[in-house]
């Protein structure tokens, strides 16, 4: 009887010892996956910031008469792509940056300044569309600030220094550009 009463007991400890850790395994599972999609979250095209920058001083001589650079960098692998304009229209950036992330995939955030070109419905649209997380801002990425600072001292000769620390000529920094990016 005895013997009987104390198997019951185990069994029923075993019991409910499993229902425990059944519970445990599944809080436990539902905590790996939560952790490693914070860890895949962080990585190339996560994080994605734009800067304009102007070059209307110093326009090119190609056909397309660009007027303005579009710098595009991950902050993951601060991999940088250079894009030219002619204008620095919101139809244009979300074209340009349209076309870079079919090439290279879409980012998960897009990080830019409040510039209206990139505040307007046709950014906020083409976010929508592609699932981008917009993120305002001014961009942390150093190269754009450096340029950037320069480029707002807007003298035809900074943005000729710019040109030749590039490694470009003024009469043809499209073209050049254009097999940098
Ligand atoms: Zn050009």
């Amino acid at each position: 009887m005895s013997y009987n009463g104390i198997s019951q007991q185990v069994v029923s400890l075993f019991t409910s010892l499993r229902k425990l850790h059944q519970q445990q395994s599944s809080i436990t599972s539902h905590r790996k996956k939560t952790i490693s999609t914070a860890i895949q979250a962080y990585g190339f095209l996560c994080h994605v910031e734009i800067d304009l920058i102007d070059f209307r001083k110093l326009p090119c001589n190609c056909s397309n008469h660009h007027n303005w650079v579009l710098h595009v960098q991950d902050h993951f692998t601060k991999y940088s792509w250079i894009l030219r304009l002619k204008h620095k229209e919101t139809q244009e950036v979300a074209s340009s940056l349209e076309s870079l992330f079919w090439m290279f995939g879409f980012s998960t955030t897009l990080h830019s300044d409040n510039g209206k070109e990139f505040k307007s419905k046709v950014m906020t649209d083409f976010c929508a569309k592609h699932k981008i997380k917009q993120v305002f801002g001014a961009p942390r990425n150093t190269s754009t600030r450096a340029l950037v600072e320069r480029a707002h001292r807007t003298s035809k000769e900074h943005i000729s220094n710019i040109i030749k620390e590039l490694g470009l000529s003024p009469n043809n920094w499209c073209v050049k550009l254009g097999e940098a990016a």
